[in-house]
């Protein structure tokens, strides 16, 4: 049963119905992918089930795979903690990219929309090959090297 005043109070709801500003990577039919407005570290996601309920939905778990796949070749952290929370009632699933030692109790960094619409245009580009630097300026390279030597 769901309570309709702690559904109108809870933020994940908020987010979904867009009453709360979000920076949304990807979705399906069961939830949402979204940036951390208060990230732990560069890429931090929510995957938030599009219901209110504790019950984690198999779709959100399909999601949470897909975008930490997508987050480990983009932003190439260490690992990714993967860790399921209710607040409000509401089941969210964490995808925290560790890069040194973060964890789920690690400090937040506040961040901005504009950060975030940077970092999620990073996750979608699609890997470019490295362009090879232009023949003169390898050539003037060449000619730098030796001065540099005493
Ligand atoms: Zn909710």
């Amino acid at each position: 049963m769901i309570n309709n005043e702690s559904k109108n109070q809870c933020v994940f709801c908020s987010i979904i119905s867009g009453n709360i500003n979000s920076c949304k990577i990807d979705e399906n039919d069961k939830a949402i992918a979204v940036f951390e407005i208060n990230p732990i570290s560069n890429g931090h996601a929510l995957i938030i089930s599009k219901e209110h309920s504790e019950k984690v939905q198999k779709k959100s778990l399909s999601l949470a795979k897909k975008i930490a796949k997508r987050i480990k070749t983009k932003l190439k952290p260490k690992d990714i903690q993967i860790s399921n929370s209710n607040l409000f009632g509401h089941s969210v699933i964490n995808l925290i990219p560790v890069y040194q030692d973060e964890n789920i109790n690690s400090k937040r960094n506040p961040t901005t929309m504009e950060e975030l619409e940077r970092l999620r245009a990073e996750l979608e580009t699609k890997s470019i090959k490295k362009i090879k630097k232009p023949k003169i300026q390898q050539i003037k390279e060449k000619l730098w090297l030796p001065k540099r030597i005493p």
